[in-house]
């Protein structure tokens, strides 16, 4: 799933394709798409001109002339491919922007679970979400007031995007690897070094993902992970190897020597 760093570089990537530019035509292409946008949505976009990109948590928000706005998420595979009306339409294409100048902008979604939705003004696109996680502001005490009394696993309380936006399964499991964090620790039980540590982790793992905004769904990027995808290889800190456990239904992956609980919150795991 695209986090914080993919969905950063798309939004960059839209904003370079469309910005000042006048919409000719939104297809939705997609037969969900168009259940959930509906025809007024392609009907009033239509000549409209696109006056900024922007992106919060792992949303995008497009806002028109008419300060009405489009809100995109990827969900698990979304994409922006960028071409010209002249160029054939691409595999899993699901909506296509056309621009009067001749650019394409084509949602590719293998999945076929992006949304796309149109926000009239006065409405409000985005869901409840928290600090985002490249926010400088964040420190420790933000951290810690963010989870508060959260008594979840500190990998499953980093996901919920009321507590910090833009993280997901990938980067969560990096940051608690470089913070030294078991992923199992209750959220509420990490006092200040730990989330101090947590924070310089949450920026070293976004910061290694933005020197290198390759999409790792293409297998541009799985060499920077230190525990995604490595289930029984070597730690890079300690050697030991890295673990997989199953939370909240998706992978978990950590190193069992160098992220280790206290003894005694071990012994409290169910
Ligand atoms: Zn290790």
């Amino acid at each position: 799933m695209p986090e914080l760093p993919e969905v950063e570089f798309a939004a960059r990537v839209l904003e370079r394709a469309a910005l000042g530019k006048r919409i000719v035509e939104l297809r939705l292409l997609h037969p969900a798409l168009r259940r959930r946008a509906g025809e007024e949505c392609t009907e009033h976009v239509r000549g409209r001109i696109v006056e900024r990109v922007e992106r919060r948590g792992k949303h995008q928000l497009v806002t028109l002339d008419d300060r009405s706005v489009l809100h995109v998420h990827f969900r698990m595979s979304g994409d922006w491919v960028v071409a010209t009306r002249d160029d054939a339409e691409p595999r899993h294409a699901r909506a296509v922007l056309d621009f009067s100048d001749g650019t394409r902008v084509a949602l590719v979604d293998p999945r076929a679970l992006a949304t796309v939705t149109l926000h009239r003004v006065g409405s409000q696109p985005l869901p409840e979400l928290g600090v985002e996680a490249t926010d400088p502001a964040l420190d420790a005490a933000a951290l810690g007031r963010a989870l508060g009394r959260r008594r979840a696993a500190i990998k499953m309380a980093l996901l919920d995007q009321r507590v910090l936006a833009g993280l997901g399964n990938i980067y969560a499991a990096e940051a608690l690897w470089h913070a030294r964090i078991d992923p199992r620790a209750p959220a509420s039980s990490l006092r200040t070094a730990s989330l101090a540590r947590l924070v310089a982790g949450i920026r070293e793992a976004l910061a290694a993902a933005s020197d290198d905004p390759g999409r790792y769904n293409r297998g541009e990027a799985i060499d920077r992970f230190h525990v995604y995808g490595r289930e029984g290889e070597p730690c890079h800190r300690c050697g030991a190897s890295i673990r997989r456990i199953v939370q909240g239904g998706r992978s978990t992956y950590f190193c069992p020597r160098c992220q280790r609980l206290s003894p005694s919150l071990r012994r409290a795991l169910p």
